[in-house]
């Protein structure tokens, strides 16, 4: 009897701690113990004893006294308290590989990352050259007391078992990739590393505060803003997704992945394989991808396709990442053959858009990789493209959002999931 009552107990306190890391994440200004209260509607007392255990362990501080209005005592803002808590992320992409650090304040404690193309690496390659960077970085977060809660891993495929001790890489034809058992690999062992793609994981890096505390302004909605700007001088700013947001996040790189968010967590499907966009058939006499099928997007909308059909490189070559600047600059000198290949790229891409919206009915999209290179014109255009095919019309006022200013999203994202963990289950964690 005593027994499961202090496990009720337990739960208890890890949910509730739960409840109050995660008001304070997604608020956007620290919080009184009062604030906290009210928002989560636990009693003074229980949120007492609970910042008392968020300050004991260093999760949050206490910044200077505010006066309140009228003749009400000052109150105390609680914030996160940087340099303690951090996750990890680590990715191996097409075009390099590396990781990153982040606090649950926010901030990127270190990383590192090394451009390279990836392609025809073999996975044992990958990962030793994975570990060389981590694990020197390591032996300094431990000298420096750093509690490391959590790892994400990105990878540019398919994996199945997330979660589990058999996380398995099914494919991820970009690197030319199948059927690699994670845990073979002691990066992945020994940090407990959380595999997953790297769409969903630069998806989870748009969601204020999923784990830690970010910067406001992480996504700009380009493509209202260039409209506004003739329309209007005194428009509003760049709009940002608020945490409890719904969207369509499409990742562009030599394959098109996707992942969508509904009402701020990440819909995986039943076996972690939702959101291949790139593999949506625009065209069933279309040429035929790698995965099998024809008229895929990514053969139109990925970037080896589109350095080819834009007559830059071809074969091999095409995969390189530096011609990507090279396709920028083409298209904006007017080049004929860039103009269209960017243009049948938009046709296919707005169609698999247009169709996501029709079945899921989100009315956000978020462009993130090589496409948000090309700034806010592409993502006007694709609008103005994706709006006509929605059925419900003018019903949905669409918004695109460009990640630009991110860099290597799914790399913060891994990081973040493996922040979560502490989110979700801080009394694994906390010393009480
Ligand atoms: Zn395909």
């Amino acid at each position: 009897m005593s027994r499961s009552r202090s496990i009720n107990q337990d739960d208890l306190r890890n949910h509730n701690l739960s409840v109050v890391l995660t008001t304070l994440l997604q608020s956007d200004a620290p919080m009184s113990r009062a604030q906290l209260a009210k928002s989560t509607g636990l009693t003074k007392a229980t949120m007492s004893l609970l910042s008392d255990i968020l300050l004991t362990n260093e999760v949050v501080e206490e910044l200077d006294p505010q006066q309140k209005a009228g003749n009400g005592r000052p109150s105390t803002p609680l914030a996160f308290r940087p340099g303690c808590w951090v996750g990890i992320g680590m990715q191996i992409n097409t075009d390099g590989y590396g990781y990153t650090v982040t606090d649950i304040a926010g901030e990127t404690v270190m990383g590192e990352w090394v451009d390279r193309p990836m392609t025809g690496v073999t996975p044992d390659e990958a990962f030793a050259a994975l570990d060389e960077l981590l694990l020197p970085a390591e032996a300094t977060l431990k000298r420096r007391n750093y509690r490391i809660v959590g790892t994400g891993l990105a990878l540019p495929g398919l994996i199945a078992g997330q979660g589990t001790g058999e996380q398995r890489l099914l494919m991820a034809p970009n690197l030319g990739w199948t059927n690699i058992d994670l845990h073979q690999y002691d990066a992945v062992r020994r940090l407990e590393a959380l595999a997953d793609n790297e769409a969903n994981l630069a998806a989870i890096a748009q969601i204020p505060g999923y784990a830690s505390c970010r910067p406001t302004a992480q996504v700009e909605d380009v493509a209202r803003e260039t409209e506004r700007e003739h329309a209007d001088e005194d428009a509003r700013p760049g709009e940002t997704l608020s945490p409890n947001d719904s969207f369509l996040y499409i990742s562009t790189d030599v394959g098109v992945g996707g992942a969508f968010v509904r009402s701020g967590a990440l819909v995986r499907g039943d076996h972690g394989f939702a959101g291949e966009l790139g593999h949506v058939s625009v065209d069933m006499n279309g040429p035929q991808c790698r995965c099998g099928r024809r008229g895929c997007l990514e053969m139109y909308a990925g970037r080896r396709e589109l350095v080819r059909a834009a007559g830059i490189a071809d074969g091999d070559e095409a995969v390189q990442s530096r011609y990507v600047q090279e396709l920028h600059d083409r298209w904006r000198d007017g080049d004929g053959k860039a103009a269209s290949a960017i243009d049948q790229a938009l046709n296919a891409m707005a169609s698999v858009a247009a169709t996501v919206i029709n079945v899921l009915d989100v009315d956000t999209i978020v462009l993130g990789g090589f496409w948000s290179v090309f700034g806010e014109e592409l993502a006007a255009r694709l609008r103005e493209r994706v709006v006509p095919q929605i059925l419900a019309g003018g019903s949905i006022d669409l918004r695109v959002l460009s990640c630009a200013s991110q860099e290597h999203p799914a790399l913060h994202g891994a990081a973040a999931y493996g922040l979560r963990r502490f989110i979700e289950r801080p009394m694994d964690f906390l010393d009480i």
